[in-house]
């Protein structure tokens, strides 16, 4: 019997095999699912069983209470590798995709993350591929391979992963506040790892990894620290006896949860001030304090109502009178759980210059505020505000997708509530007691916090001297002022702080009207139109719960037709939100929010939340956005934000670049940061009060209110906004909407330039191949299924094995006008090794479509099928494909009928004709544009030499035929760690290869290692007729540029039958990967490339109104 519960809250099973618990879960009045909690009676797992009698997709996720706060500290970021590692492969399953490709072929996906204390793996699937899904993933925690390949391969991920977080600000101040913190507490760890920790390091300490992996899994990965839940359409009972039979195998090592003795924050590490040079041009304070856990004390949550009162936005708050100030924009407040026993609360207020300059005054008001909340004692009035909106939400909570939902609760499990909340858990504040919260109010002492400012340049007399290990960070830490402390101590009270007054806009009218409704309608009712107002709505019919969305664009073709009057649009919806900050935050903290912002066609206003109170907010908005008078100081430190955002840009990671650089060749408007920062420093404060009555002058505005709404209210809403705004008519001719620009026919474009950031060692490149017109519904079934079939091949070749970088994705790219196929690699490759790698996997799919059975052909396109017509999971999913298919201009809200109808009918010859025709890089029909962002570093170099050619002759000559030179260097370089490792991978694609004997593959492999020593003979490297001559033919860095025509010609020679032959039978060329592909044109004039180019038509309405 479970030990934790009395006897008589869990039953066992008559089969004796698992307990059920048996009271009630607490769960939301919105959900109709079923639910049982169970512990398998051998191994004491506990497991959340999930019954959806309608979902159509399944899943599971398992959490491991352990996290990378466990690693070992000579081998930091080994739990976050484990988690990398656990998923190539099972005794069961051996082989490495095995459980992704099962996924993907059944609309499914999966994915995993490792926190301080967790390690959670969740997978989402088509709902009749559950128990297939569930037995690979419970093969996982039974017997994982952790295969000696894949753990070198793995080990780039890794690395990867790190290196693309390794200019991020968030990451970077999350470490240095961890690398500053207890030296004898684990928090100190660095949780990522990278190649230094988990491979060099291991090295020169006599360490093998693998060992150590398996150590840790053995460790740690033991039954009763793990949770699972397991979500389904089938009944209870089939998903016990599932989960009984799939994860009794899962050893217990009756082991307890890993808890760390002291807290990260000591006598030693507080009342410092530590400040940081970040990447981006930011400026930030952020207060720190150690904390209580708050899990234990989930009943009263003293943690929510401090944050919630220090956090207020509203009259009286902290940011209301820093902004009076003009110190700050934003201010932030939480408490983040560290691990067991140990909690943070922080506070981050973003700065305006003078805010930076006045930081200490900042921390000032932050403490009158924290001695008002003392001096004034809790009040019960506002925290029984905050425990009835939590109440609120719980009640009327929407259903997540189920992925995230098993994931989240898996995790929850971990939380030790007792198992009749499992399912509330936090959702809920359940007592009031005033003495708890005071208790915890206690913590937010003088002495007991630190400071971290972030900003560029540092406060005068200090100058960052330090590096942090891990990300290179400049920084420096100073001990606070005695004074410092002293002042905080004797602070006079603030008359302009108050604790808010009671907020009215907590919901009261929660009345939906339900009634059973057999068929719900698929599509909005245009209910208005006239040249003024296109108006759609529909009420829901589906979930029944009291909320509403509401979308309005005001279009104007002014708001975008020049870089400057772009500028000024983006600044009046900057001042509107600045200025409805105190009034809307109220209306946010009841669950009532709204955005505005600018776009192409204008602007676009959203509201979302409860209905009851929904257009008493939009009317504040519109009346606003009529009447607002522009404050001069509030305008500047706006334009500041603005200016540092524009500029920041050039230090997003680099395939972000790349998508917006394709982006700019791909439409024909779009102005650039660069084009805009250079308007923005004259524009002032006057020139905003005289544009906007401008654009506002003449509007078409086009609306969609979906949700528990009636069809008289939405009327009457929007009548109120036209009342209010009372703009004239726009012509016809007005309203047409952008265009794409269409490569033409049998081109291939590229274009290059450099990352901005000079310290970024990735680069990112976005390959696109047009097909066509979004609208045409032929091409665009073929190309969704392509990109269906193409996905994790891709991620497999691309990532998985060729290891190119963290970052690979493929799938489609829809614009008004076009569509096409993408790929987007960031990594530490150069970028046309990237294209080359790209098209080589193009030629690979074809082959692989080519090789599918007419079964797994027809899974394929069911899988697709299956997503497409996936129902949504809530309110604002369903609204939101609504808007999209107006804001597109299309209004096609049958599309994923069409498609579906069209997949149907496409057999995999036709397939393939399309392949040949839009997909493959060298028809006469291609339409290529790919954006190469290269960095300014080098790419990295290894000493290691191998001599593809000899080796590839090797090969051949032993009758292993099937191995192009390219499999070879792709195999080679992901081993460019040494040569055991390349042996290693050969190996491995030996046996894959020829499913040999064990014997003949180590006789043939004795052949290879001499082979792949030689360096290459003299003739070859001068006698081979390449154009590109490189100073060494041999991998330097693990790559080979030698590939010769003549080379590849004998071999193909000498096996007639396979070798780099297509299917006509002709010999393809082999490919130089340190040169574009053949018929590439390098853009070098922008302008010149976008004058060139043919335009789509606009979008137009596919059904009458
Ligand atoms: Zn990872």
């Amino acid at each position: 019997m479970p030990s934790t519960e009395t006897s008589s809250d869990w039953k066992l099973s008559t089969s004796g095999t698992y307990w059920v618990y048996t009271r009630p879960l607490e769960k939301s009045d919105n959900d109709d699912r079923d639910y049982r909690l169970i512990k398998l009676a051998n191994n004491d797992l506990e497991v959340l069983l999930v019954h959806d009698k309608d979902t159509d997709k399944s899943s599971a996720a398992l959490d491991v209470h352990v996290g990378h706060l466990s690693d070992p500290v000579d081998l930091q970021g080994l739990a976050h590798f484990c988690e990398h590692l656990l998923f190539m492969g099972t005794e069961k399953y051996p082989k490495e995709n095995d459980y992704n490709q099962y996924l993907s072929e059944h609309s499914g996906f999966s994915n995993a993350f490792t926190g301080v204390e967790d390690t959670n793996y969740y997978f989402e699937v088509g709902h009749e591929y559950l128990e297939g899904a569930l037995d690979r993933f419970a093969q996982f925690f039974i017997s994982p391979l952790f295969s000696d390949t894949c753990t070198e391969r793995e080990l780039k991920a890794v690395d990867s992963e790190h290196k693309k977080n390794r200019q991020q600000d968030s990451w970077r101040m999350f470490q240095l506040e961890k690398s500053l913190s207890n030296p004898d507490h684990p928090y100190c760890h660095f949780g990522t790892g990278n190649l230094e920790t988990l491979s060099e390091q291991p090295k020169r300490l006599g360490k093998d990894i693998r060992d150590e992996l398996l150590k840790f899994h053995d460790d740690y990965y033991s039954a009763n620290i793990m949770k699972l839940c397991i979500f389904g359409r089938e009944s209870l009972d089939t998903l016990t006896e599932w989960a009984v039979d799939k994860f009794n195998g899962v050893r217990n090592k009756n082991i307890s949860p890993p808890s760390f003795e002291g807290h990260p924050l000591t006598e030693k590490e507080l009342k410092k001030q530590i400040f940081i040079k970040p990447v981006k041009d930011v400026r930030s304070l952020e207060m720190t304090f150690p904390f209580p856990d708050q899990r234990p004390l989930y009943e009263v949550q003293p943690g929510r109502y401090i944050s919630h009162l220090i956090g207020h936005e509203g009259k009286g708050s902290i940011l209301s009178l820093l902004k009076k100030h003009r110190w700050a924009n934003y201010l932030q407040v939480g408490t983040i759980h560290g691990g067991i026993g140990f909690e943070f609360l922080r506070i981050s207020v973003d700065l305006t210059e003078e805010g930076l300059a006045n930081y200490e005054k900042v921390v000032l008001v932050i403490f009158k505020y924290i001695d008002l909340l003392k001096n004034h004692g809790v009040r019960e009035s506002t925290f029984r505000e905050v425990q009835s909106l939590a109440s609120l939400a719980f009640r009327f909570k929407e259903k997540y997708p189920p992925s995230q939902y098993t994931s989240r609760l898996a995790g929850l499990m971990q939380h030790g509530y007792p198992s009749e909340y499992i399912l509330s858990g936090p959702s809920l504040i359940r007592d009031y007691d005033a003495k708890s919260i005071e208790e915890n109010l206690k913590w937010l002492g003088p002495d007991n916090f630190r400071i971290m400012l972030a900003s560029q340049t540092p406060p005068k007399d200090i100058s960052f001297t330090k590096r942090e290990k891990w990300y290179d960070t400049e920084y420096e830490v100073v001990d606070f002022n005695p004074s410092l402390i002293e002042t905080l101590k004797n602070l006079e009270a603030d008359p302009e702080l108050q604790l808010p007054e009671a907020n009215a806009f907590v919901p009261t009218n929660f009345e939906t009207d339900k009634k059973d409704v057999k068929q719900p309608i698929k599509k909005p009712e245009l209910i208005a139109n006239d040249s003024r107002l296109r108006l759609w709505h529909k009420k829901d019919d589906t979930f029944w719960v009291p909320r509403a969305n509401v979308w309005i664009l005001f279009r104007s073709p002014l708001a975008y037709a020049t870089p400057s009057n772009c500028v000024k649009t983006r600044l009046f919806t900057d001042i509107l939100k600045d200025s409805l900050n105190e009034y809307a935050y109220d209306a946010e903290v009841a669950g009532l929010c709204y955005n505005i912002e600018n776009q192409l066609e204008g602007m676009l206003l959203a509201i979302g939340g409860y209905n009851d109170k929904l257009a008493v907010l939009l009317e504040k908005v519109i009346r606003k956005m009529r009447d607002i008078e522009i404050d001069g100081e509030r305008f500047k430190l706006l334009k500041d934000q603005l200016r540092r955002s524009y500029k920041n840009f050039s230090l997003e990671p680099p395939y972000q670049h790349a998508l917006y650089y394709l982006s700019y060749f791909t439409q024909d408007k779009m102005w650039t940061t660069a084009e805009k920062l250079k308007e923005l420093d004259a524009i002032t404060a006057e020139d905003i009060q005289a544009f906007y009555p401008t654009i506002l002058s003449h509007l078409h505005l086009e609306a969609l209110v979906h949700g528990n709404v009636k069809k008289e209210q939405a009327q009457i809403m929007l009548k109120s906004v036209l009342d209010i705004l009372n703009p004239k008519e726009l012509l016809p001719s007005q309203l047409i909407g952008h265009r794409s620009l269409i490569l033409p026919e049998g081109t291939k474009w590229v274009y290059q330039r450099q990352v901005e950031d000079p310290n970024n060692v990735n680069s990112g490149i976005e390959y696109l191949i047009q097909v066509g017109n979004v609208t045409q519904t032929s091409l665009r079934a073929r190309l969704s299924l392509l990109a269906q079939i193409a996905q994790e091949p891709c991620f497999d070749q691309l990532r998985t094995k060729e290891q190119l970088g963290y970052l690979v994705f493929s799938g489609v790219r829809k614009q008004t006008g076009s569509m096409g196929m993408r790929f987007i690699i960031q990594s530490e490759r150069d970028t046309v090794y990237l294209e080359n790698r790209i098209e080589d996997f193009l030629e690979k799919l074809k082959a692989l479509v080519e090789k599918m059975s007419t079964e797994e052909y027809k899974a394929q396109v069911q899988s697709l099928i299956f997503k497409k017509l996936e129902k949504d999971k809530n309110l604002g999913q369903e609204g939101g494909k609504y808007w999209a298919h107006i804001h597109s201009g299309y209004y096609e809200f049958d599309q994923v009928d069409k498609d579906v109808q069209e997949l149907n009918k496409i057999t995999k010859e036709s397939l393939l004709e399309f392949m040949d025709k839009y997909i493959n890089p060298s028809s006469p029909n291609i339409r290529k544009l790919s954006v190469h962002l290269q960095s300014q570093k080098v790419p990295p170099t290894s000493s290691y030499k191998v001599n593809i050619e000899s080796l590839h002759t090797c090969l051949v000559a032993q009758g292993v035929t099937r191995l192009s030179i390219d499999d070879l260097r792709a195999a080679v370089e992901r081993g460019d760690t040494g040569e055991s490792s390349i042996q290693a991978i050969l190996r491995e694609m030996l046996i894959d290869e020829t499913k040999a004997e064990e014997s003949e593959i180590e006789a043939l492999m004795a052949k290879l290692v001499t082979a792949m020593r030689m360096t290459p003979s003299a003739t070859d490297r001068n006698g081979t007729g390449k154009e590109n001559n490189t100073p060494d033919d041999t991998i330097n860095g693990s790559f080979v540029t030698v590939d010769s025509k003549k080379t590849a010609r004998r071999l193909s020679l000498m096996n007639g039958d396979s070798i780099d032959m297509d299917s006509s039978g002709q010999s393809t060329p082999i490919r130089d990967h340190s040169k574009l592909p053949d018929g590439n044109i390098v853009i070098l004039d922008s302008v010149q490339f976008k004058t060139k180019m043919e335009l789509s038509p606009a979008a137009v309405p596919l059904i009458d109104f």
